[in-house]
């Protein structure tokens, strides 16, 4: 309200807001993520298959309990590799976190390591890429999380924005991944990854990061 008692427009949204959120729950946080199948990749039906209805579901429902929502949506692309080149990328979109799943990461952004995905901001694009090959579920506390999980994460704790190689080379940043991860898997606590992802999501939107 003002001084004469009459409701603000920003007042009224601010408690429009606050009504709709029960009191005591936590704040949902929505995260667009956009996935892009390679349409080159050559993956046997049941890698797919594992994918979707494994991995995917443990990552959705992992960050669902921590109070982050995927929204998702979809759409075709592919990866269009030369030897010794930088792989070019389509169906990629702005503003979004593409994720893009393959069957194995190219070698120019893998360097020979197998990788079970990378994260990066590829021409201003936010990509997570993820290899089917490689990709797995939830396995041991803190050395070894959910393939997707760990790489959203990158994005959404902001390593994505420092360059690479150099948190690839460091252990730090992928422990604090695998920690915040475990969090999520065990504990349902999102509530450090929520106020990262806050600030992520800020320049996410903004296109001058691009
Ligand atoms: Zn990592």
């Amino acid at each position: 309200m003002d001084r004469k008692g009459r409701m603000t427009r920003r007042n009224f949204i601010w408690t429009a807001t606050a009504a709709a959120i029960p009191a005591g729950a936590p704040a949902r946080l929505p995260v667009p993520v956009h996935r892009v199948m390679d349409a080159r990749a050559q993956c046997p039906p049941e890698r797919i298959h594992r994918f979707w209805w494994s991995i995917w579901p443990e990552a959705f429902r992992d960050f669902s309990r921590g109070g982050i929502e995927l929204r998702t949506s979809d759409g075709p692309g592919e990866i269009r590799r030369s030897p010794g080149d930088n792989p070019v990328l389509i169906g990629l979109r702005r503003g979004v976190i593409n994720l893009v799943l393959t069957d194995h990461i190219p070698m120019n952004w893998d360097s020979g390591r197998t990788l079970a995905g990378v994260t990066v901001l590829h021409q201003g694009y936010h990509v997570c890429m993820v290899a089917l090959r490689y990709a797995h579920g939830n396995q041991i506390p803190f050395l070894s999380v959910n393939t997707c999980v760990h790489e959203l994460l990158h994005a959404l704790l902001q390593d994505i924005f420092v360059s690479r190689p150099k948190w690839h080379q460091s252990g730090g940043r992928e422990f604090q991944v695998e920690w915040h991860a475990t969090r999520l898997w065990l504990f349902h606590d999102g509530a450090a990854i929520r106020r990262s992802a806050q600030v992520y999501l800020d320049r996410l939107r903004s296109p001058v990061v691009a």
